[in-house]
């Protein structure tokens, strides 16, 4: 059996990542599991435990460092976010893509150690900054100081999209999901 593909989607906080990944899983017959990120991010009104991520503590965090249990974790704006790395090898072996959403730094990361050929990377763009901060607001999750940090912080990721395989310009979630969709089938038949 081919081993799954290791799918990471990147790309600006408010993009709309989670929407595009939501789409692609409940309309697309793909073999796709997504990887839960541990987080010591406040959990929000709508997400659910174990669902969106896995709410720790700061000092729970530190021990899944220490105990090595990441692929790779990044600290973006104020907060920890990994991906455990247990599942992640575990299901490709079996044949399915697992999916990561990461942001840049640590999409970097895994692309430096997960160093087999059946991986492919993402970046979804929005179509203006305008269109990513209305996003962001609209969520009305954060603080008008985070909402900056943010925006800030997505300017410098949407400059570092050279190290993905593919930007897909996230102007309409169907055929943006289409295009990943068909970009991953073509990846998943290659060698
Ligand atoms: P949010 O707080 O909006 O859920 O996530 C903030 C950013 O962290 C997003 O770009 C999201 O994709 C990214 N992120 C979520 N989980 C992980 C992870 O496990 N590792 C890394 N490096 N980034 C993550």
């Amino acid at each position: 059996m081919k081993k799954g593909l290791l799918i990471i989607l990147s790309g600006p906080s408010g993009v709309g990542k989670g929407t595009v990944r939501r789409y692609i899983m409940d309309n697309f017959d793909l073999p796709i599991c997504y990887s839960i990120s541990m987080t010591t991010r406040p959990q929000r009104e709508k997400e659910v435990e174990g669902v969106d991520y896995y709410f720790v503590t700061p000092e729970e965090f530190q021990r899944n460092i220490d105990a090595n249990n990441f692929l790779e974790w990044e600290e973006f704006v104020g907060n920890r976010y990994g991906t455990p790395k247990d599942k992640v090898e575990e299901l490709r072996k079996q044949g399915k893509h697992v999916l990561l959403e990461i942001e840049v730094n640590g999409a970097g990361e895994v692309m430096s150690k997960v160093n087999d050929d059946r991986v492919i990377s993402f970046f979804l763009m929005p179509p203006s900054l305008e269109a990513l901060e209305s996003r962001i607001r609209r969520r009305k999750t954060e603080s008008e100081k985070i909402i900056k940090e943010r925006l800030d912080k997505g300017k410098k990721e949407m400059t570092m999209t050279a190290q993905y395989d593919h930007v897909v310009l996230n102007d309409n979630v169907a055929r943006a999901s289409q295009e990943i969709v068909d970009l991953i089938e073509q990846k998943a038949k290659s060698k």
